[in-house]
């Protein structure tokens, strides 16, 4: 649509890929367009969240109408929100049926960041949120451990799925955050060890970044096969 376009030259959102669905212009849209609850409008409201942010008028409508993304937006544009909302809006209710979704952050303060972040995002609904530290991943009883949305670092999951039969095959979603310092930091083995582990056919996968070397073009292309690419201002790298 013509609208759409001029919509996104105005935001500086570039995209690529088929069917792109038409970029969010206000929050109230989540509800008009995907039914979305109310305690997440009123959480984004109480935490000052006025008005989408470039990543978030994109990759929001992507992800909720079950397309792969493949998302790259500067530090500090609200990356984290693009994800975490799409996911809590198709989670719909907590359940205690297995892992349900899981964020892979680089670092362990990364991965505390983003889960304070959905913390703050579910407040007056219940839904099991995770971080895996070190106790759970070494102590856990994973068969009896209910969580929606697991965030974790790929050392530490990695570990609990080979050492201590932490079942990943249920997983509906899968976020790959801050992909470029992934690969800064050497841990592609224990993503691809993570990427394999969530071996439902149906998963939806997506890839965050704040700049493109190859590394992470390449691991795009290998994991998503027919992902949205939504690239905020210039190609930096
Ligand atoms: P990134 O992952 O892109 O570096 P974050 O997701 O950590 O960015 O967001 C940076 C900051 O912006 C956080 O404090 C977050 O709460 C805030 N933020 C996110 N989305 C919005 C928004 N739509 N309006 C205002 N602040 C926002
Ligand atoms: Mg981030």
């Amino acid at each position: 649509l013509e609208r759409d376009a001029l919509f996104r030259k105005t935001h500086n959102i570039h995209v690529s890929g088929s069917k792109i669905p038409s970029p969010l212009h206000n929050f109230a849209e989540l509800r008009s367009r995907y039914s979305c609850r109310s305690y997440l409008l009123r959480n984004l409201a109480e935490l000052g969240f006025k008005e989408p942010t470039p990543i978030q008028r994109q990759a929001i409508p992507v992800l909720l109408s079950g397309r792969e993304c493949f998302a790259c937006a500067p530090t500090g544009s609200g990356k984290t929100f693009a994800f975490v909302c799409p996911i809590l809006m198709k989670l719909k209710n907590a359940s205690k049926d297995g892992f349900r979704a899981v964020i892979l952050c680089p670092t362990r303060e990364l991965a505390a960041q983003t889960a304070r972040e959905c913390k703050k995002l579910i407040k007056g609904k219940k839904f099991y949120i995770k971080l895996m530290t070190k106790q759970l991943a070494k102590g856990a009883d994973f068969s009896k451990f209910p969580c929606d949305i697991l965030i974790s670092t790929p050392f530490r999951l990695q570990y609990a799925i080979t050492k201590r039969k932490l079942d990943l095959s249920k997983v509906e979603f899968l976020v790959l955050d801050e992909s470029d310092k992934l690969f800064e930091l050497g841990l592609v083995e224990q993503v691809d060890a993570v990427v394999k582990a969530c071996s439902n056919p149906s998963i939806l996968r997506s890839l965050f970044s704040a700049t493109l070397p190859d590394t992470v073009e390449e691991l795009a292309r290998t994991i998503m096969h027919d992902a949205v690419r939504v690239i905020i201002g210039r190609k930096n790298s």
